[in-house]
């Protein structure tokens, strides 16, 4: 179907499919790792990259491309590329930009599982990081960005800081150097959310959050937007993209950019085919279903958030909230001016007096389960200095705003009274 003018709502439920012969109404799941080609030359035609269609599925399957385009189309992008996790995404979007000797620039509120990506892992493949204070953008990030910066990374709605980020102050500095910006918009969504509308390169998920849902799968992906081309042709940062690529017989990505998406072909022929953590095509079934609803799931986050984060404010026992939502947040002014119906997501925290009362209130909660994760149905605590951001240094958690009494909360579907009750009595156990 031709989707370009429907809303987000109706993209969720139909972009990308088309109907396979079988006119299945869900999406079918191709279980398959290869395909049958019509004759040797067509196979070479695809291997050559003159006819784009199925090799295998480490690069490429029909139920993984729906997931794909619709996520595309929701976000309001040109092509995405489901990744097998939001970490592989992440690195994927990285690698694709940066090399040996390049550098990338971060957001100090991030993912911990992404910081350590970009400040360990990265630099053992020779990729050095520098960081940026996402409250001082145009101070820190213009100080941050050299000649060798080749990507900025930052989360729209940072977990588990809950950060928003004055997005078009990145993008103008990006823009003023020529850098691509990747932006994580895992908690925020693109129902919340649209990165590419205030000037984002590269939208990246952890598609295991809030698009899935219910925790029952994971699942990245890396989205580019209309007209990223323009930024890598002939741009002086981006050599992978410009010379002849030696383990692709030679082929230039520049020369493609007439007629594909030359950021996504690359991540897949570069790194799907040689590094391989591809989706599974069932895990992509999963998530279509999810993303399917995630509009209004991801308002009624909001809403109990909203209202749970009313009540903490008004507890005695929580020195502070931290939820954009609340009025006098220092976010929510951005939120009002970045976010849909100043909606703000699932994710609040907040502080209480003591490390050890930090735990007794996570221990004795007994609707939210202990579980080092977001964007379930089921509402979930967890306390990042002891668990997801325990690799962190001091410094490094000053810099992300996390103290020892720092509790995170993950706001499911469940009524919002039974949360607040359920926070009630382990406030004052
Ligand atoms: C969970 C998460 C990731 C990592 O995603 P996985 O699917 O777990 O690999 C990245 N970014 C953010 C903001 C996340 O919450």
């Amino acid at each position: 179907m031709a989707t370009q003018n429907y809303k987000q709502e109706t993209l969720a439920l139909h972009a990308g499919y088309n109907f396979d012969t079988q006119r299945t109404l869900s999406v079918p799941i191709y279980q398959n790792t290869a395909y049958s080609f019509e004759s040797l030359e067509q196979a070479a035609a695809r291997f050559a990259l003159q006819e784009l269609g199925n090799i295998y599925t480490r690069i490429g399957n029909p139920t993984i491309n729906i997931l794909g385009e619709r996520l595309a189309a929701v976000e309001g992008g040109a092509f995405g590329v489901p990744t097998a996790s939001g970490t592989a995404a992440i690195f994927y979007a990285l690698a694709n930009l940066a090399q040996n000797g390049d550098n990338v620039v971060y957001s100090n509120k991030i993912y911990g599982g992404t910081q350590t990506l970009i400040v360990h892992t990265l630099k053992r493949f020779g990729i050095e990081s520098k960081v940026f204070d996402i409250d001082n953008i145009e101070e820190s990030l213009e100080k941050a960005v050299d000649s060798k910066t080749k990507a900025i990374l930052f989360e729209s709605l940072s977990n588990p800081q809950i950060a928003i980020a004055d997005v078009e102050k990145i993008t103008k500095i990006a823009k003023k150097h020529g850098i691509a910006t990747i932006c994580d918009n895992t908690v925020a969504t693109a129902f919340l959310h649209k990165p590419f509308e205030f000037g984002v390169d590269i939208v990246v998920y952890s598609l295991s959050k809030y698009v899935n849902g219910q925790g029952s799968a994971l699942g990245g992906v890396a989205i580019e937007r209309n007209g990223l081309n323009s930024l890598i042709v002939d741009n002086p940062r981006y050599p992978a993209f410009n010379t002849p690529d030696a383990s692709y017989h030679g082929l230039v990505y520049a020369s493609l950019a007439d007629s594909l998406p030359i950021f996504s072909i690359r991540l897949i022929t570069e790194w799907l085919r040689n590094i391989g953590a591809t989706l599974s095509p069932h895990n992509a079934w999963i998530v279509i279903q999810g993303l399917e609803t995630l509009e209004l799931r991801i308002k009624k986050h909001s809403q109990n958030a909203l209202e749970v984060a009313r009540f903490l404010q008004s507890h005695p026992k929580v020195k502070e909230v931290f939820y954009p939502g609340l009025e006098g947040n220092p976010y929510n002014a951005l939120l009002k001016k970045y976010f849909k119906d100043s909606n703000s997501s699932g994710l609040l925290s907040f502080e209480v007096e003591s490390y050890e009362k930090a735990k007794k209130v996570c221990n004795a909660l007994e609707i939210f389960e202990i579980v080092a994760n977001i964007g379930d149905s089921k509402s979930l605590v967890i306390h990042p200095a002891s668990t997801t951001h325990s690799q962190l240094n001091q410094d490094e958690l000053d810099s992300a705003g996390i103290t020892p009494c720092t509790v995170r909360l993950s706001i499911g579907l469940e009524s919002p009274q039974d949360l607040i009750a359920d926070l009630k009595q382990a406030l004052e156990k």
